[in-house]
């Protein structure tokens, strides 16, 4: 199996979902984000980040494309949707190889400078309020990571 599939009937269960993801994250570890506007990236950030111990309100990044908020470890958040047809490097290198977690929502747009192993979460609406999820893991340490979510 190269991927996992969780169900989220509402907003609380995807935060529910992505806490538990927090609780097993380590410094180093990188997290993108894919899926439509309002399908829960920056939803899912905020389980996350309550995961990591982050007590500050997660909102979108948007304008600053870069968030760091402080918890047991700290929480790199970012939203590169507006680096679309932009050469900037921000130089994210310094963050997925930091001490902390980085979470990038809209991350294909910078595909070329994440590094190989990541853990890939795209988000699909079911209906109004539902949601997928699907985790796919590239690199053993996240395939490790989604067999104890999953087992
Ligand atoms: P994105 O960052 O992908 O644009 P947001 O997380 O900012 O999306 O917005 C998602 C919106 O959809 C929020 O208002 C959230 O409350 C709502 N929502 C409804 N159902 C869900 C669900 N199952 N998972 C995540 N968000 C949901
Ligand atoms: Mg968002």
């Amino acid at each position: 199996m190269d991927n996992f599939e969780w169900k989220a009937d509402n907003a609380e269960e995807t935060i529910d979902f992505a806490e538990r993801i927090g609780l097993l994250l380590e410094a180093g570890d990188v997290i993108t984000l894919e899926g439509d506007l309002g399908a829960g990236k920056t939803t899912f950030t905020k389980g996350i980040a309550k995961g990591l111990g982050v007590t500050k309100t997660v909102n979108s990044p948007t304008f600053t494309i870069i968030k760091e908020y402080k918890g047991n470890l700290p929480l790199y958040h970012m939203d590169v949707y507006r680096l679309k047809n932009s050469e900037e490097d921000l130089g994210f290198d310094e963050y997925f190889e930091g001490d902390g977690v980085t979470v990038v929502e809209w991350a294909h747009l910078i595909e070329d400078q994440l590094p190989m192993e990541l853990l890939q979460i795209q988000l699909f609406y079911n209906s109004t309020s539902g949601r997928k999820i699907v985790l796919t893991p590239k690199g053993s340490r996240y395939m490790q990571l989604c067999k104890e979510l999953f087992e």
